[in-house]
């Protein structure tokens, strides 16, 4: 049977991480919920660590305060039920999910680089995996070295409502990273994520989502 990990390790890890952030703007987290419901993403979504001022080659303008990743708190899935039945079918943890004991989610970071500056700009997505896989995450959690772990296949459990083509159920990679990391989400599917993700986005581009994803 699966058990979800209590994610103490996971949190401290963030925490005390210079390169993962997350969790420094737990405030704005909280804050920003209900306004980006209005995009079409099926639940809250969370907003991070944000990009330095860059002043943009293609718009002339400066963009600051730009946050840098953006993700929903739990997969549509379960955002799809109501209370009661989350209540009674499943289990929902800050970077673990699993629903009627059969579907079985992981918080990871899909990446795409900002290509005229040196950030990383990350959709905090849900990954639907096995229930193997999810196990083998789930002992792992807290083990030193587990970043030498294979790829677990997976599928992406959100809808990205900026994406024209659908992000549900999208073929991805997940690669296990040191204990008190998210996994990385390689885009294997055939995608316009996979695209900016082995080509990277512009600085405008993620000033552009922010002003999407912040429109009331
Ligand atoms: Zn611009």
């Amino acid at each position: 049977m699966f058990t979800l990990v209590r994610l103490i390790a996971e949190r401290e890890g963030y925490l005390s991480s210079r390169t993962l952030p997350e969790f420094r703007y737990s405030a704005l987290l909280n804050q920003r919920t209900d306004k980006v419901m209005t995009v079409g993403l099926a639940y809250g979504i969370n907003c991070s660590r944000m990009m330095d001022s860059y002043s943009c080659r293609i718009c002339g303008q400066i963009h600051s305060g730009v946050p840098l990743s953006w993700g929903p708190d739990a997969p549509d899935m379960w955002a799809e039920l109501s209370i009661d039945e989350q209540a009674a079918r499943g289990e929902l943890g800050t970077d673990q999910a699993v629903i009627d004991a059969s579907h079985f989610f992981i918080r990871g970071r899909l990446e795409i680089p900002v290509t005229d500056t040196s950030d990383l700009f990350a959709w905090l997505v849900w990954v639907e995996v096995s229930e193997d896989s999810f196990d083998n995450m789930s002992q792992l959690w807290t083990v030193a070295g587990r970043e030498k772990t294979p790829p677990y296949d997976g599928q992406l459990s959100n809808r990205l409502a900026l994406y024209s083509e659908p992000t549900l159920g999208l073929k991805v990679k997940l690669h296990t990273r040191p204990v008190g990391e998210r996994p990385f989400v390689e885009v294997v599917g055939d995608h316009q994520l996979r695209y900016e993700q082995g080509n990277g986005i512009s600085a405008h581009r993620v000033q552009e989502i922010a002003n999407l994803l912040n429109r009331d």
